[in-house]
């Protein structure tokens, strides 16, 4: 039996009588790279903003391992292994690569952590810090002021952090938009490295990085399902090509 480790079912969000997210029931399966996609407006950022519970739903519900986490807390979410990939802008741009790295696992451990820390468990913290930045192929810019790091960079940036606060579930924000050609293919390499163990979900414009990643489609369009299935599946839907062409 296929292993769900995300469900939600009539997923629906309504903003002031308008339908952003209509009656979805996605299913995402354990270690699968599954990508949402869908014209502009269709509802896939609503949908990220409904799972991290940026958003309350006005009615359906929110599965991640068999568990209702519907009227969970973002921290809970976040602390059950649901991890949005932080915006660059979460970042802090003065402070070098390995120092962002370090903070983002800093914060990952929460209460536990303090100024006090002993150095045994600081070090610890530089050591993760510097696996997770060999991880992602950013050793070479660890002293690099985060300002600095080349655009396409960023995002291996914002993935290390995500990695760093041990993600079972990865939701990935348009991870290669704005990138030239060579950015999108290191991005593309960097997130299948990074899918062995994990799942990710992720909203994707490029249909060369769904087509050659992705396990998994779901197509949205205005706030509904339009269809599911592998690239092949949905690339030959006549009403998924409707909907690409049609708008
Ligand atoms: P996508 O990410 O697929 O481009 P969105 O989820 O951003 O789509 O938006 C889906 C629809 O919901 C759009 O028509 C958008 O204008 C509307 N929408 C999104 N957020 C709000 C909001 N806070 N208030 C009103 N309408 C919203």
């Amino acid at each position: 039996m296929a292993d769900v480790i995300l469900e939600t079912r009539h997923l629906t969000k309504e903003f002031k009588g308008f339908t952003a997210v209509n009656d979805v029931n996605l299913q995402v399966q354990r270690g699968h790279i599954h990508a949402l996609i869908g014209p502009n407006g269709a509802g896939k950022t609503t949908c990220f903003n409904l799972l991290t519970k940026f958003l309350v739903p006005t009615a359906g519900q929110i599965l991640f391992n068999n568990r209702d986490i519907t009227s969970a807390a973002p921290a809970q979410i976040a602390r059950q292994g649901i991890i949005r990939s932080f915006q660059i802008s979460a970042v802090f741009p003065h402070l070098t690569v390995m120092e962002n790295v370090r903070i983002g696992l800093q914060r990952s451990l929460g209460n536990s952590f303090h100024f006090w820390t002993s150095e045994r468990t600081l070090s610890r913290l530089n050591d993760r810090a510097m696996a997770l930045l060999a991880e992602v192929d950013l050793t070479e810019f660890a002293d690099t002021v985060t300002v600095d790091l080349p655009y396409g960079r960023k995002r291996a940036l914002e993935i290390a952090t995500t990695l760093g606060m041990e993600p079972e579930l990865m939701l990935l924000d348009e991870p290669t938009q704005g990138m030239g050609h060579e950015d999108v293919h290191r991005v593309t390499e960097l997130i299948k490295k990074v899918s062995a163990g994990r799942t990710i979900l992720m909203v994707e414009h490029n249909m060369n990085v769904v087509s050659g990643i992705c396990d998994r489609i779901s197509v949205l369009q205005r706030g509904a399902m339009l269809a599911e299935g592998s690239y092949q599946e949905v690339s030959s839907n006549p009403q998924v090509m409707e909907a690409y062409m049609g708008t």
